[in-house]
Order: C-alpha cells, then structure tokens, then sequence
C-alpha cells in the first residue's frame, strides 16, 4: 500500500520528478515497434524501504515491459542455482564500455558480463528447467517473488521484439557457433524477449530493488528470494556494469548499483536501506532513461546516497564500562557487532588489561544487548576473551539474547 500523499518522503519524491522534468526528454526507443507507443510524457518514482514502506509519486502504477532490468534479477537466479564458478565460465564480471546490444564475445563466445544483452542471453539460457516453458515459469516465478506479486508478460510488446529481433538472435548464434550456448540459438532468444516483456509499474521495481538491498528478502511479502551472497554478487555487477556505456560516469555522479532497460524503467539499490524504481520512457544517448537518470541524480545528491559518501562514523559498540570493587571490570556492548565494533572492544580491553591501577580484576563481557554478530567479529571477540585469560584474567561472558 502506499502511504498517504501528505507524507513528507511522497512530497520529497514528487519534487525530484519535477524538478527532473526540466531535463532533455530524451527519445522513446522504436527499434522494438511497440516500445514506440509509450506516452514520452509519463512519469514516475517509488521508493521502497527494507522495512517493506512504500512510497511514490507520479504515474507510479502505469505498466511497461522490464527489458534490461529483467537482467540482475536473472542473473540471481541462475547464480543461485549455479554458484558463482559454473555459471562464470559462460559470462564476464567487466564492464564492456559498449552499448547494451554489443557484439561482446571473447573467443571462448564469453560475453563481458551479464548486464549486457550478449551476457544476459547466455545467463538466461543457463536457466534450469526441463523445457524452454519451464524455463520462463521459473524466470517468471523468481522476478514474480522479487516483485511481491504475479507479473503478466505483455504479449504485444513480446511479439514485437520477436518478430524483430534479428541482433539478439545473430548474439545467441555466435556464442553457440563459440561453443557457449547450450540450448538452440533461438530458442535462446526467444526466452529472452520473454522475460524482457514482464510487465511491471515503477512501485514493483522498487520492490525488486528492495529486495535486493534487503539481502534478498522481498522487505513487503517477507520472503527469501535469493540468499544474502546472491543479493550482493548481484549488486557488484549492477554497481560495475548496470548502465551500459555510461556506467562508469553512473558511478562516478550516482554511486547506486542500478540497472536501466530500454522502456525507461532504472532500478537503483541503496544496499540495506531501500530500492528505487524510476521510470520515463524518452532515453539518452546511452539508451537510459534521461529523466529517469537525471531523478537519481538529483537524489542521491540531496541524499548524499553515493555508496562511496563518507558514512556516519559508526557508534561505538561499547555501552558501558563498569568497574566494581568486587565485581571487577564489566564491559556491556550494545548494537550491531561487525569488524569496527569488535576492534572497538578489542583496544579497549587491551587498554584495561595494562592498567595498573585495574590489574587483576576479573572481567565480565556483557553481550546480551548486541542485536547480531558476523561470524567474523564473533572469531575476533573470542580471541580478545582467550588472550585475556591467557593474561590471567578471569573471563565471564554474558552470552546473546538470541
Ligand atoms: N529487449 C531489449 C533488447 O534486447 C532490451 C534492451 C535493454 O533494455 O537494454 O534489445
């Protein structure tokens, strides 16, 4: 559901809108005839958050075909059921700096990644299924779960592309004549062109971003999707490779991992926080939507939301320092602990452990109020507990309040 218009994020969005609409129109995409008959003036933004809010402004429930954003969310499929060396033999992990329709095979008919059409023909070919429908109902299962809801495949926007789609199909021949398609060329293609005519409107888009900056669970229906290493695989190619050949100046100005497909649609991810979909059908010269990118733009800016902005300086994992006479030194952490926060509680306690005035008291580590640990930091605090007691100190550990 999305939350009433007065809400100040509404308000927020549907002012980047307009402010995007002042940007060059860009040009609707005719190469497929029926991607022609969008209305150039339609707009949209959604926001959704990894606590499952909605929010939106604009033409957010107006349908287009996914094209190119269908791209990550394939990929994460077949990475889940291939694993990252099996399915990597067939695709790239580099930015091409091509457009999306690239002859970009190597002479193993490897294409340079996944986002690109080459590389998305190959991935979407590798999907497991007994028959080339088994196939398209899992794609379409799997981009339904990340969506929240059954999407519908537009049967004209479909047989446009396929009808001309000679580019693609020319792609799936020289990676089979390469040795890299296991499945006929056109079949190949045409699973393809099916996934790319998934109907979606701009809210599930941000749905499926959400998804994957929420580490795979859909953040509305709670679902897992994809596993959490899936999600952020998926997100590293999206970040290199999602824009075709404007990704790296993307990075550069936007810094969100995102993908853009020809409709007019651009997914981008703030990984952990909420996933966006925008959409204007008129694109740039890259082929991405040219108000959809000029929206991010002007968010991320005001938002300061480039992955590699400086984050707030993380609050220290120590809540509090006891020291009792008779109990000793207790030390209660609190929050999340991950390397930062278990460096935090190491130097600490390698600072109480050479003073003084504190030598031999018995230390309490207090960590019923820490919410979840990485199986890396919890190594690390298990080291600081051994070396302590090691140093003649007598350790009691609070455990989590799993
Ligand atoms: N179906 C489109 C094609 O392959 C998708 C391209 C895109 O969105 O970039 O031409």
């Amino acid at each position: 559901m999305t939350s009433s218009d007065g809400n100040p994020v509404d308000r927020a969005l549907a002012q980047v809108l307009a402010r995007a609409a002042n940007a060059y129109p860009g040009v609707v995409a005719d190469y497929i005839p029926e991607l022609a008959s969008a209305d150039p003036a339609s707009a949209a933004i959604a926001l959704t958050s990894t606590s499952g809010h909605l929010y939106a402004a604009g033409d957010h429930d107006v349908a287009f075909t996914l094209q190119s954003i269908s791209k990550p969310f394939v990929y994460s499929l077949v990475l889940g059921q291939l694993g990252v060396d099996r399915l990597h033999e067939h695709v790239g992990f580099e930015p091409s700096g091509e457009p999306f329709n690239a002859i970009s095979l190597d002479d193993a008919g490897r294409p340079a990644n996944p986002m690109i059409n080459a590389g998305a023909i190959v991935t979407s070919a590798l999907v497991d299924g007994a028959d080339e429908a088994e196939r398209f109902e899992s794609i379409r299962a799997t981009l339904s779960a990340f969506a929240g809801r059954t999407l519908e495949m537009d049967e004209r926007v479909y047989a446009s592309e396929a009808a001309t789609g000679e580019r693609n199909r020319a792609l799936a021949h020289l990676a089979r004549a390469a040795g890299n398609l296991a499945r006929h060329p056109d079949d190949a293609a045409d699973g393809y062109f099916r996934q790319c005519a998934l109907l979606v409107t701009t809210t599930d888009v941000s749905v499926m971003g959400a998804t994957l900056a929420n580490g795979g669970v859909n953040p509305v229906t709670g679902m897992e999707v994809v596993a959490p290493s899936v999600a952020r695989r998926t997100l590293s190619l999206m970040a290199s490779c999602g824009m075709y050949d404007h990704a790296g100046e993307w990075a550069y100005r936007v810094g969100m991992p995102a993908k853009s497909g020809v409709s007019g649609g651009i997914v981008a991810v703030k990984p952990g926080q909420f996933g966006i979909g925008v959409y204007s059908p008129g694109l740039d010269a890259a082929g991405n939507s040219s108000r959809g990118v000029a929206a991010l733009t002007l968010l991320a800016d005001e938002f300061g939301l480039h992955l590699l902005e400086h984050p707030a300086t993380p609050a220290t994992s120590v809540d509090r320092l006891i020291h009792d006479p008779v109990e000793g030194i207790t030390v209660v952490l609190r929050g999340e602990l991950a390397f930062t926060g278990v460096e935090h509680v190491a130097f600490e306690i390698a600072r109480l452990l050479t003073d003084n005035d504190l030598a031999g008291s018995a230390l309490t580590l207090d960590t019923s109020s820490v919410t979840r640990i990485t199986p890396a930091a919890e190594r690390l605090l298990d080291a600081v507990v051994a070396q302590a007691r090691a140093r003649g100190r007598s350790v009691t550990v609070v455990p989590l309040d799993r």
